[in-house]
Parts: structure tokens; C-alpha cells; sequence
């Protein structure tokens, strides 16, 4: 089969592999149907991320039929859709058990897919703990409509669950970038007063204007005026930072009225300083980390019911055979790309 496949760094390149077999009887074989790139794929591809093993398929945004199942598992059967999500979890050891799968125990725990052991951009993928790794897709979703389920869905969703808003709170967000946007879709099912989104550019803030009218916009320099005039306690009630980006994290916690919550989705390139006695007698709350990807059967529930629909985020679509195209599409972010879906 053609696999996607991390070389070294600054290096993919497609090759031919054998079709995964079962490695364990909890294991799944699924045929991909559709995947995606994340920007996750390129910092592997920039070799900032080390525990990426070279000569692994890339590729941890997928979804796909079910091709084989092991004895073991038991809530997905072959011939059936289904999302993949970017965890493995055991659903067993005490972080499964308390809902927190970024931080399974297990050996195969964590973001494995496409970084450890071989992901998606292939026409076939392994997925171990299938029963908490997969999820079926309900008949009236679609591929597309289920594609980022997984990952920067179930990311933008935990965001906004951990984030506690409340219908009188106003929300900024920073970064609309295909995880901010995922975010953006979770925040507006909370209902909150107000939300404001920070882009520094003008083609991503141009897209907010155009899907989500109600949600007001605002640039980077601007954010810190405008939040303060534009909220009810001198600064936002929860302020999400997607952004990642050299002068954000800063951003994030200035913007943030006393006793906010501050929730940091962002992956950044570099130490961020924590500037304490600038900060004190604010008493912020922060909450950082890695999605708990467990919540993908309510997302798929709720886009079956019409209330989130990330299909928009899907600026442009390829074949496998073209990925290298896309991935340099992607990589310069040109022509407007948000997400690119990989067909098969
Ligand atoms: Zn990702
Ligand atoms: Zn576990």
C-alpha cells in the first residue's frame, strides 16, 4: 500500500508498505477513506517534535471503514465508518479512568498515530485500543462532515468544556486558525454573552465574518483596547489561546479580567515565561495542555443533529498521490487553505 512516511528531518516522502496486520487482539485494521494534514504532521516534519520515530507513516486525521478487528473489540465491527481519534487510550489505568486519555499509562498511550507507530496518510492504518479509538459515524454524517472529529474537533471541544463558560461571560479567542475555528464552533454551543476572536490575518478574519456573523474580530495589536472596552469586568471572562504564536501566551493572561480562566490549547516553539509579580493579585486560573480526546461520540451526536459543521474548514481537497502538492500548499498557507482533505 502507499504510506506517507517521515524519512528524517525536513523529510517525507511517499513509500510502498505492507498492509498493516493485527498486533493484538484489542487492535483494528481501518481502510482510510478520507485524512487530513495538521499542522502537528509539520512540526514533526520540522523535527521539533522527538519522540517522532523516523520511518513512520504520517498522518493522525482520518476516518475510514473498518477492515479487520481483533477478538477483543467489541463496539466496532468490519464494513462499518468510523472516526479514528489521534489518542490511544486504554480506558482502563487511572487517567483513563478519570477522563484524562492524553496521559494513558499504556505503552501505545497518548498521540502514538502517525508520531510512534504508523498513522493515516496510507491506505490502511493499525489502531490499537480500538474500542476507545474508534467511533462509529452515524449514516447522515458524512466523511467530510466527520473528519476532524479525532483531533482538532475533540481538541476545539475540550477546550471549551474545561473553559466552564457561562451564558453571562464574554470569550475571547486567540487564533483562528483550524484549531481556533474548532474551538470557535464548541464555544457557541455555550451560549456565552459574547465571543471575540483575535486573527492576525486579514483572509482568516475575513472567514469568521463570513461563517460565524455573530462573533466579533479583532487583530492582535488592537485585542488587549478592545477586549477591555468590549467586556463587562475590564477584560474577558475565559480567554482560549489557539494561537501559539511569539507574543500570544503574553496576550492571553493581559486580556483576562481578574479571576478568569485562561485555557492554553496552543503548542508553542519555544518556553513561555510566566511573569508572576506582573500578574499577581490577578488570580487567574490557568488550564494548559494536550486534548483528552473522549468526547468524540457526543461530537459526532452533535453533528448528526446539525449543531456543529466543521465542513467550511475544508478549503481544498487532493488525492493521495498528490499529497506532496498539498503539503506544500499547506505549508505556505496560500490560496486561503484552512484544511486539506486527502481522498483515497
Ligand atoms: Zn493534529
Ligand atoms: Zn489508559
Amino acid at each position: 500500500m502507499l504510506a506517507y512516511t517521515y524519512i528524517e528531518k525536513g523529510k517525507f516522502e511517499m513509500r510502498q508498505k505492507p498492509k498493516p496486520a493485527l498486533l493484538d487482539e484489542r487492535d483494528a485494521i481501518v481502510r482510510v477513506t478520507l485524512s487530513s494534514i495538521c499542522t502537528s504532521d509539520l512540526h514533526i516534519k520540522h523535527g521539533s517534535v522527538p519522540r517522532a520515530v523516523p520511518g513512520i507513516t504520517v498522518g493522525h486525521e482520518m476516518v475510514g471503514i473498518v477492515e479487520e478487528t481483533g477478538s477483543r473489540v467489541s463496539t466496532v465491527k468490519p464494513g462499518g465508518r468510523v472516526t479514528v481519534n489521534v489518542e490511544t487510550f486504554c480506558g482502563e489505568c487511572f487517567f483513563c479512568r478519570h477522563g484524562y486519555v492524553n496521559n494513558c499509562t499504556d505503552p501505545d498511550g497518548g498521540w502514538a498515530l502517525g508520531c510512534r507507530i504508523d498513522g493515516g496518510q496510507a491506505e490502511y492504518v493499525r489502531v490499537p485500543h480500538a474500542d476507545q479509538g474508534l467511533n462509529r459515524i452515524p449514516a447522515n454524517v458524512s466523511d467530510e462532515q466527520a473528519l476532524f472529529v479525532g483531533d482538532i474537533l475533540a481538541t476545539g471541544y475540550w477546550a471549551a468544556r474545561i473553559a466552564d463558560i457561562t451564558a453571562d461571560d464574554t470569550v475571547l479567542i486567540i487564533g483562528a486558525g483550524p484549531t481556533g475555528l474548532c474551538a470557535l464552533a464548541c464555544v457557541l454551543l455555550k451560549k456565552p454573552k459574547r465571543i471575540i476572536v483575535c486573527e492576525a490575518s486579514a483572509e482568516r478574519v475575513d472567514f469568521v465574518r463570513r461563517h460565524y456573523p455573530g462573533v466579533q474580530t479583532i487583530g492582535p495589536a488592537e485585542c488587549r483596547n478592545y477586549v477591555n472596552e468590549h467586556s463587562d469586568h475590564g477584560g474577558a471572562d475565559v480567554v482560549l489561546e489557539v494561537a501559539g504564536g511569539k507574543d500570544t501566551f503574553r496576550l492571553a493572561w493581559e486580556c483576562a479580567r481578574p479571576n478568569a480562566t485562561v485555557v492554553i490549547v496552543a503548542l508553542y516553539d519555544e518556553p513561555q515565561i510566566l511573569p508572576l509579580p506582573d500578574m499577581y493579585g490577578k488570580n487567574l486560573t490557568f488550564k494548559t495542555g494536550g486534548v483528552d480526546g473522549c468526547d468524540c461520540a457526543e461530537i459526532l451526536r452533535l453533528i448528526a443533529e446539525g449543531a456543529i459543521d466543521t465542513t467550511p474548514l475544508i478549503t481544498h481537497r487532493f488525492p493521495l498521490s498528490r499529497i506532496e502538492e498539498a503539503y506544500r500548499l499547506f505549508e505556505e498557507k496560500r490560496d486561503g487553505v484552512i484544511k486539506i482533505a486527502i481522498s483515497f
